[in-house]
């Protein structure tokens, strides 16, 4: 090993160590940002080491023009989007770039497959997994990207004989692998293993709602990290290996706590047929449904002693999350205890309400998690709910329902709930609240952002 080689090594070993702490800071939403810029320092210092690397292997002008124009379309796209997305669209914004990470593993096994003459059977078997997972990753990624953006039906699409379809081409993805491994057959069998995971990508991603894609995203996320890990086995790359492991290993985490959160076996999320995926058509008025205006429900607030902020997507949707701690500041000032409840699901991906809340300087000791808010509930004054509605409805509480078992806010158990919401339409899951029509529940109809400006103003005009 040369002196360089050695002195890129050490950088990697730093780099790995900034990865594994920026994680464990991300932990804790008053570490998150610090824990995010770590992570992100080591892999800028990884990406010069390996510039430093290409340098020093005497890179011919051609590659440096690729290089340069990779760089500056990636980097450039990636900043550009990043910049530009709405906190609503995130999800499919991970998904794309989940997609670039998957479909680069997948082509970085494929040109070293093509680059070696003999790689003999472990190093092929490693690269052939790696070019069908990254595939598999890469396709089944931009389906998930198209369904969170409106852009393919959230509803499960299921293809005519879609079982048959995925076992031949699960079984094509097989043999090709084999094939490849067992050094027979050339390129054909990698390109035939390829063609078959993405299509089985695509098959895959289609048959499932719109509702499971978070999660999907996740399982995906872990797939690309299982690719990139392979591909820095067949480069030889530490950092690869160790970047690949990490992100896989934490997807895995993370798809098992969201399946978990939503009582969804994960099983059954690939399985795929579950749900409309799309927002349900408003259900009807309902006889039992009590409405109330903004000064009826501002006097129910400013004269609580205890009041739950309960967000939901209706509130990242409105981008109400400054509205919401307006209120809930002019509230305290009174005397008024006010906590937030946060859902491991609420909004649509994991982490979704305490970013927001963070973005609006809700203090952290403020937000509590479902376990801590629940004990709260019976002796809560007001629960106001704001744009949230699965994560609400009692019907989660008996069998027979989409969402049943899945864990809830009791809201229902407060003395008085408000409903800040356009409609009496469905969320996610796509069926109807039974909160909305609970005796103690009362809607205050319309957009999240001026319903809670009208509210605050109300409150302001009755304290003076
Ligand atoms: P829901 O999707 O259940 O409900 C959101 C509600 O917000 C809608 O009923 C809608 O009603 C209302 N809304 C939309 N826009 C506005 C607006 N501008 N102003 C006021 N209200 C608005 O959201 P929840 O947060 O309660 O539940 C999350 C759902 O997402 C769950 O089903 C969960 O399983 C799912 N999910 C979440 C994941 C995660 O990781 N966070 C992962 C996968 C799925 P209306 O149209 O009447 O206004």
């Amino acid at each position: 090993m040369t002196a360089l080689e050695a002195a890129i090594g050490v950088v990697y070993l730093g780099a790995a160590a900034c990865f594994v702490l920026g994680l464990h800071l991300m932990n804790a939403p008053p570490t998150a940002r610090r824990g995010n810029a770590l992570s992100a320092g080591g892999m800028g210092a990884a990406l010069l080491a390996t510039l430093v690397l290409v340098v020093a292997q005497g890179t011919g002008p051609t590659a440096w023009a690729v290089i340069a124009a990779g760089t500056a379309i990636g980097a450039g796209g990636g900043l550009l989007a990043a910049l530009r997305v709405r906190m609503t669209a995130m999800p499919q914004l991970v998904s794309l770039f989940n997609a670039v990470g998957g479909g680069a593993a997948a082509l970085i096994g494929g040109f070293e497959f093509g680059a070696r003459s003999d790689p003999g059977a472990a190093v092929a078997a490693v690269i052939a997994l790696d070019v069908v997972i990254g595939s598999v990753a890469f396709s089944g990624s931009l389906v998930a990207a198209g369904k969170l953006d409106g852009r393919l039906p959230g509803r499960p699409v299921l293809l005519p004989a879609r079982a048959v379809l995925t076992a031949l081409l699960a079984l094509a993805a097989a043999a090709g692998t084999v094939l490849v491994a067992a050094g027979a057959g050339g390129p054909a069998p990698l390109a035939v293993a390829a063609a078959a995971a993405l299509l089985l990508g695509v098959v895959g991603v289609l048959a499932i709602g719109g509702a499971d894609m978070p999660v999907v995203v996740s399982l995906l996320n872990a797939c690309t990290g299982l690719a990139v890990a392979m591909a820095g086995f067949a480069l030889d790359n530490s950092m690869m290996v160790i970047a690949g492991a990490l992100v896989g290993a934490s997807g895995a985490i993370l798809t098992k706590l969201m399946a978990d959160a939503m009582n969804r076996p994960l099983s059954a999320v690939v399985a795929g047929g579950f749900g409309t995926g799309d927002g349900g058509p408003a259900v009807g008025g309902g006889g039992d449904v009590q409405r109330i205006g903004a000064d009826d429900a501002a006097i129910r607030l400013a004269y609580a002693s205890r009041v739950v902020m309960v967000p939901g997507y209706g509130l990242a949707a409105a981008q109400a999350q400054h509205e919401l701690r307006e209120l809930a500041d002019l509230l305290a000032g009174r005397g008024v205890r006010v906590d937030y409840a946060v859902h491991p699901v609420a909004g649509r991906m994991p982490g979704h309400m305490n970013v927001l809340l963070a973005e609006a300087k809700v203090p952290y000791e403020r937000m509590k998690e479902m376990e801590q808010a629940n004990p709260d509930f019976p002796r809560t004054d007001v629960a106001l709910v704001v744009g949230a509605n699965d994560v609400t409805n009692p019907a989660a509480r008996r069998p027979g329902t989409a969402i049943s078992g899945m864990p809830i806010l009791d809201v229902d158990k407060a003395e008085t709930v408000i409903v800040i919401k356009r409609s009496l339409g469905h969320g996610y899951a796509g069926i109807d609240n039974e909160l909305y029509t609970a005796p103690g529940t009362r809607m205050l109809l319309g957009d999240a952002k001026e319903a809670l400006a009208s509210l605050t103003a109300a409150v302001k005009a009755l304290v003076g």
